[in-house]
């Protein structure tokens, strides 16, 4: 039988629950197929160790309701499972128009937080079809498959002020594209690092004070991007080039940077970098974490010592949107299927431009303007923003211990 000809015809909805143990699924199946009923839908959730098995099979033949009902609640008691049998008419209603995914992170999630977002996400007048948990840690991250809204609205609805309610959301439309997401671009400084590389040169220049100023304006979008890289710049000239080495080991990544390129990476996708910052950082961070794409500018040495320039294209803001556009050409992407990850304003055409853009622990005005944002300081909770679970993170990683 079907799809179509289950839309009418008479079905039982069986529901099993109880502690979950090896058997009970096929112990539930094994029963019904006594009565040589057709499954049309079944669906099982094992949370805490109790399990809510349903089935939704056809009616038996004529005569055998009666007993199918009596074998099915005499196998739960044995079990000592509670069972319960639903008559009813056809399978589920198609799901409405308009699907979305809705990801919340928390950490933690109350109660109170999730009320909230259920009550939008229905005030939209979409409806709920699927919860699932993707994640436990490091934060905790459910995922609600929404239907009847187109995803727009819905992202105004909820991503707005998601902040307020102490949490992150993104909403992103569902459908086979967010399985073929394959880029992803990341800025570097305070996003795939901790630190701004030029604070770090600049410490041992002893400047840091006058360039730290000069970063905080530019990163507030109160300082032209160029001027102020090329004011910076100039406070290193003199530096002697042994300093490059010595910066590199300074370098933090982000905690989760590591998991989150890994995994990627093992799903297929491409992972590059886009930086303000310098190549002589960034081609060693691409070499380290096996990156495909390394976009910065590169300080100009003359003679062993920095000079104070920069040499080549400056890497600023509508130049990372247009590397982002390289990446993804030379990737063979669609821009719509690119993923944008940075922090500051001058991320914020990469992040337009980008399939989704995520404002990682970013700025105000960069995390207002942005698709989603993180504020937790681990970026590899933006997996579960593209769907992947802690689990699968975690199996990925066994295999690759093997
Ligand atoms: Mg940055």
């Amino acid at each position: 039988m079907n799809a179509s000809q289950t839309s009418d015809v008479p079905t039982l909805l069986v529901k099993i629950f109880g502690k979950d143990r090896p058997g009970i699924t096929a112990g539930l199946l094994d029963t019904l197929a006594a009565y040589s009923v057709d499954v049309v839908d079944i669906e099982q959730v094992v949370t805490r160790g109790r399990i809510v098995l349903c089935v939704l099979v056809t009616e038996p033949a004529q005569g055998l309701e009666g007993s199918l009902r009596v074998t099915v609640h005499n196998w739960a008691e044995s079990m000592k499972m509670q069972a319960e049998i639903i008559s009813g008419i056809g399978d589920n209603r198609p799901r409405g128009l308009g699907r979305s995914l809705v990801t919340v992170l928390g950490h933690p999630l109350t109660a109170e937080t999730a009320a909230a977002i259920a009550t939008r996400i229905t005030k939209t007048g979409a409806n709920i079809d699927r919860v699932f948990r993707l994640a436990k840690y490091p934060v905790t991250a459910v995922e609600f498959a929404v239907s009847g809204v187109e995803t727009e609205p819905l992202r105004t609805a909820l991503v707005t002020d998601a902040s307020k309610l102490g949490v992150d959301v993104a909403v992103v439309a569902a459908g086979l594209h967010r399985r073929a997401q394959r880029l992803v671009v990341m800025d570097v400084d305070s996003t795939l690092i901790q630190d701004e590389v030029i604070e770090l040169f600049a410490a041992h220049a002893g400047c840091e004070d006058q360039v730290a100023e000069v970063t905080e304006a530019a990163m507030r979008g109160e300082l032209d991007f160029e001027e102020s890289l090329h004011a910076r710049v100039r406070l290193l000239a003199g530096l002697d080039a042994s300093v490059v080495d010595k910066v590199r080991s300074e370098v933090r990544l982000t905690p989760g940077a590591r998991t989150l390129v890994r995994t990627l990476k093992r799903l297929g996708y491409q992972v590059g970098v886009v930086s303000g910052g310098f190549t002589q950082v960034t081609d060693d961070l691409k070499e380290r974490l096996a990156l495909d794409f390394a976009h910065a500018n590169t300080l100009e040495i003359v003679d062993g010592k920095l000079t104070g320039r920069v040499t080549g294209e400056i890497v600023d803001r509508p130049g990372k949107a247009r590397l982002l556009r390289r990446f993804a050409a030379e990737a063979g992407v669609p821009l719509s299927q690119t993923v944008a990850i940075g922090d500051g304003a001058n991320d914020l055409d990469m992040l337009n431009a980008a399939g989704l853009g995520v404002a990682f622990n970013a700025k105000p005005v960069v995390r207002e303007a942005a698709h989603t944002a993180v504020s937790f300081p681990f970026l590899d909770t933006v997996l579960y923003l593209l769907g992947i679970t802690r689990e699968e993170v975690e199996a990925a990683d066994i295999l690759d211990l093997d």
